[in-house]
């Protein structure tokens, strides 16, 4: 008999804004195979390094699997009740502002109509804000100032057809890696195509980039500004496109002559390099300017939305193939929250609270008995407004704003102190969750089922290929439910997400006659199953165009009441001199193989082992003239806090300035949640938070003792000695990194470990050790079951051994005392040679592996991944493999002279 084969599911990835076309295959095993979606138009198939991996991430080991009130057990009837009951006698007792709902852009569109429909047309507050918040309002506001609606005018298409593509404040090589990648092999096969990367970190993306410009901190708003008066200087404005389609150029165009006397010291770029740049600019047609968190994440981000936008405008390149500004969003359904009111000054489907006739319009179509008169309280004063008893119940979805909020400690005292906090998730311990008085279990991707919809506007069905796991249920369902029970139940009687759907697509034409962007009238009416077989679709889908196009503004027709498009005049934010406590400036942000606050890819052992511990990346001057070693310890600190980092001494960064990425929780390491650092300054017109330029003062830690731990079982890291731990999963256990104040400190946390091991009534341990006195090193082992449980490196320097090959050293048998013994060594030999630092995590290729080949004449990507295979899965290391090909012909090259 023939066995049918597993059925794919074609779903969407859950991580960044591209959008990527999954196809997930159960297996009769349990596991789930990962594929990229040949067919859907956002990747043809590509899938970075975390989505590749996504199949790695679906254990239910850490799920919440029932609902929990005060630490207890209990059934849906009795959370849903407490919830409800809570919000009604909050909001009698103290009105509809008493209330909030903080949410993500990890929920998908049907979850946030519903939140949104509840908040602001049946609770009557606007107080709903979202993650989102952190990570593109400043595009919102930018693009409703210029072009009177919050749209994207570009597809993604536009990436591959232009002739000069300009990255500002957009690491794509890390956090969009499948842009990156079309962007990478357009210019491979039209080498004339240019790529200018704006960023004050030369990051791997720089590796694509045929210009790099070092900006200063805050510095693009005055390089923008210099290159609108250019393109003015140099007759390179398109009169036809200002004169017929915008307003306010002359008052833009002043303003910019006039903030741009010293353009060098205001953007730290030298003349040549603002002449190559803005010659490039002013001579490419086909220019797309694609900016993301270095631009929006800044108290000036709106302004320098602003001033990118009138360049596009002043030169007409805009909706036009391989032109247009693109701001790229980092989370997955960012833009479904943007389209359907997710943010606290938005309504539904673009339209604006302070618009009467938007407020009308939406609550007739809801048959609201209230509607949300005033935007509601945004990210940064909706915690404060908890930590100040303003709001008295909050309810949080899929989001850890305790670790993600700038001062992030103020945020777990406020919800601390709060008196009602319902937390719905997927994981049973996040940062966020310790504070809630409910927690309601939620289904995690691949379990439920819905649209989101990418940053080129295009609305993609996520679909469900596994149960729901225990109890958890769907956002969108808590929120019925608990809507019913508030009273409002008529509203809200959906029986899936295809009816939200329907509803939500029926509301976007309704009374639109095109005075809306969004609008996805044809969209409506849909039976269960055309939704369940939706096709990636870009919106504008209206019921009067069939085929809609999908640029915006080659024609102007903007969304301001005369349809012009507005040049908004702006000044550079005033710089400061910096502070000689605080010298240096803080830069967060992303890296390779983890996303936001680690709850999905810290399952993953493979996304595990490409950057295992949080870092600190430091200029080598820096840390020369601090005394810091690379691999060290360093404490990085101002008024607000602390965090203990591994320094990375590295010319990536500037002198002056650190970056550390924001992804690690207090779940995976000792004191590494960086946003406790960042200050609650905001954009004065998106609200926005900047992340990107916090004044801090970094020094060396004084440590005792370094230490390294690989474990089969996850170690128990509660109330231990150590002043420094950092965990992460890897390939048959767990491997911790350590620090102590002393070695007696060490020694009496392996004396622990060793002893736990041995309370263990399936192992009977066997344990080896090792005191080397010329080194002061001391190295301890144990063994059960041929197996090795555990090993520990304690050193006075930092501990020097090869973290992939202890790993690997969990996953094999040991017949004899001998192999035992060279785990206690700590050193491969040739039968299981030395990878290095995974740079391949799809593959398992490390560094020592891909500089080997590249010594042996393997100079190009091509050559290096035929030659080790890595790059050959996802491609998300090639910007990283060309990096090393470049320093390695380049030191050969200086040994050569
Ligand atoms: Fe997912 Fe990577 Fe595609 Fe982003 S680029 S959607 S993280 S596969």
């Amino acid at each position: 008999m023939t066995k049918t084969p597993p059925k794919s599911v074609k779903t969407t990835c859950p991580y960044c804004g591209v959008g990527c076309g999954v196809l997930a295959t159960p297996q009769p095993n349990g596991s789930v195979d990962i594929k990229g979606d040949p067919d859907h138009p956002a990747n043809f198939g590509r899938l970075c390094s975390k989505g590749a991996a996504l199949g790695g991430t679906l254990s239910l080991d850490e799920r919440l699997l029932y609902p929990e009130v005060h630490g207890q057990k209990t059934d849906w009837d009795t959370a849903f009740d407490l919830v409800a009951d809570t919000f009604s006698k909050t909001i009698a007792e103290h009105g509809p502002d008493s209330v909030a709902f903080y949410v993500s852009g990890q929920i998908l569109t049907e979850d946030y109509y519903v939140a949104n429909k509840l908040m602001k047309g049946f609770i009557g507050s606007a107080n709903i804000d979202t993650n989102s918040r952190l990570c593109m309002a400043s595009s919102v506001a930018g693009h409703r100032k210029a072009f009177g609606a919050d749209t994207v005018p570009g597809t993604y298409e536009d990436l591959e057809l232009a002739d000069l593509v300009i990255l500002v404040g957009s690491n794509l090589a890390w956090c969009h890696p499948v842009l990156y990648q079309r962007i990478e092999a357009a210019k491979q096969s039209r080498p004339e195509m240019k790529v200018v990367l704006i960023d004050p970190r030369r990051t791997m993306t720089a590796n694509l980039a045929d210009l790099h410009l070092a900006i200063n901190p805050d510095g693009d708003t005055a390089l923008f500004l210099g290159l609108l008066k250019h393109l003015s200087d140099e007759g390179k404005l398109d009169w036809d496109y200002i004169r017929a389609h915008t307003n306010g150029f002359d008052d833009a165009l002043s303003q910019a002559i006039k903030n741009t006397d010293d353009l060098m010291s205001q953007t730290g770029c030298s003349q040549a390099e603002l002449s190559q740049f803005y010659s490039l600019f002013a001579n490419t047609e086909k220019t797309v300017t694609v900016y993301s968190q270095g631009v929006n994440q800044s108290v000036a981000g709106t302004d320098k939305v602003s001033a990118i936008l009138n360049c596009h405008l002043a030169t007409g390149r805009i909706g036009k193939p391989g032109c247009g500004p693109f701001s790229v969003t980092g989370q997955p359904n960012a833009m479904g929250g943007r389209e359907v009111g997710g943010l606290a000054n938005m309504l539904a489907c673009h339209m604006e609270i302070e618009n009467a006739d938007h407020r009308d319009l939406v609550q007739r179509f809801w048959g609201s008995p209230v509607i949300a008169e005033k935007q509601g309280l945004k990210a940064v004063d909706m915690f404060d407004a908890v930590a100040d008893g303003r709001i008295k119940a909050i309810w949080i979805m899929s989001t850890n704003p305790v670790d993600s909020l700038p001062e992030a400690d103020k945020v777990a005292a406020a919800l601390r102190d709060c008196p009602f906090v319902v937390v719905s998730d997927i994981l049973r311990e996040t940062d966020t969750m310790r504070y809630a008085h409910v927690k309601l279990p939620a289904a995690a991707w691949g379990e439920k089922d819905g649209t989101v919809t990418n940053s080129e506007r295009r609305i993609s069905r996520q679909r469900s290929f596994l149960p729901a796991p225990g109890h958890a249920k769907p956002d969108w369902l808590h929120m019925v439910e608990v809507a019913k029970r508030m009273g409002f139940g008529k509203a809200f009687e959906y029986l899936s997400p295809s009816q939200i759907f329907d509803e939500y697509a029926s509301l976007s034409a309704f009374e639109n006659n095109d005075t809306r962007d969004f609008d996805i009238g044809a969209l409506s009416g849909m039976t269960e199953a055309e939704f369940e077989a939706l096709q990636p679709t870009q919106w504008p889908q209206t019921n009067e165009v069939a085929s809609a196009e999908t640029r915006f503004f080659s024609e102007g027709d903007f969304y301001t009441p005369d349809r012009k498009a507005r040049f908004v005049a702006v000044a550079p934010p005033a710089i400061s001199d910096g502070s000689t406590d605080l010298p240096f400036t803080l830069n967060t942000g992303r890296i390779r193989d983890h996303w936001h606050t680690m709850t999905r890819t810290a399952l993953s052992s493979r996304l595990s082992a490409h950057l295992a511990e949080p870092f600190c990346e430091i200029h080598p001057a820096d840390a020369k003239k601090l005394g810091i070693e690379d691999a060290a310890l360093v404490t990085v600190e101002n008024s607000l806090g602390e965090v203990t980092l591994r320094s990375l001494i590295t010319d990536r960064v500037t002198p002056g300035s650190v970056f550390v990425p924001m992804h690690w929780t207090d779940q995976y390491a000792s004191n590494a949640r960086v946003d406790k650092l960042v200050i609650a300054k905001v954009d004065p017109f998106s609200g926005q938070p900047a992340s990107k330029k916090v004044p801090v003062k970094v020094s060396a830690k004084n440590v005792g003792a370094f230490a390294f731990l690989v474990t089969l079982k996850k170690p128990d890291l509660s109330d231990n000695p150590a002043s420094y731990w950092a965990t992460a999963r890897c390939e048959g256990g767990w491997r911790t990194e350590l620090a102590f104040a002393s070695q007696r400190d060490a020694m009496v946390f392996g004396e622990r470990m060793a002893a736990g091991l041995a309370d263990d009534p399936n192992s009977e341990p066997q344990t080896l050790s090792y005191n080397d006195p010329v080194s002061r090193g001391h190295r301890l082992a144990a063994f059960a079951h041929r197996q090795l449980q555990m090993a520990l490196y304690i050193s006075v320097q930092p501990v020097l051994l090869s973290r992939e090959w202890m790993c690997q050293q969990l996953t094999q048998t040991f017949e004899t005392a001998a192999e035992q013994q060279k785990v206690l060594a700590g050193r491969a030999d040739s039968s299981m040679p030395d990878k290095g630092q995974i740079v391949c995590s799809c593959m398992g290729v490390g560094a020592n592996e891909i500089f080997n080949a590249i010594q042996q004449g393997h100079t190009s990507v091509k050559a290096v991944e035929d030659h080790t295979t890595a790059g050959t899965n996802c491609g998300s290391c090639r910007a990283e493999i060309s990096g090393m090909i470049n320093v390695s012909l380049s030191q050969t090259k200086i040994a050569a002279e």
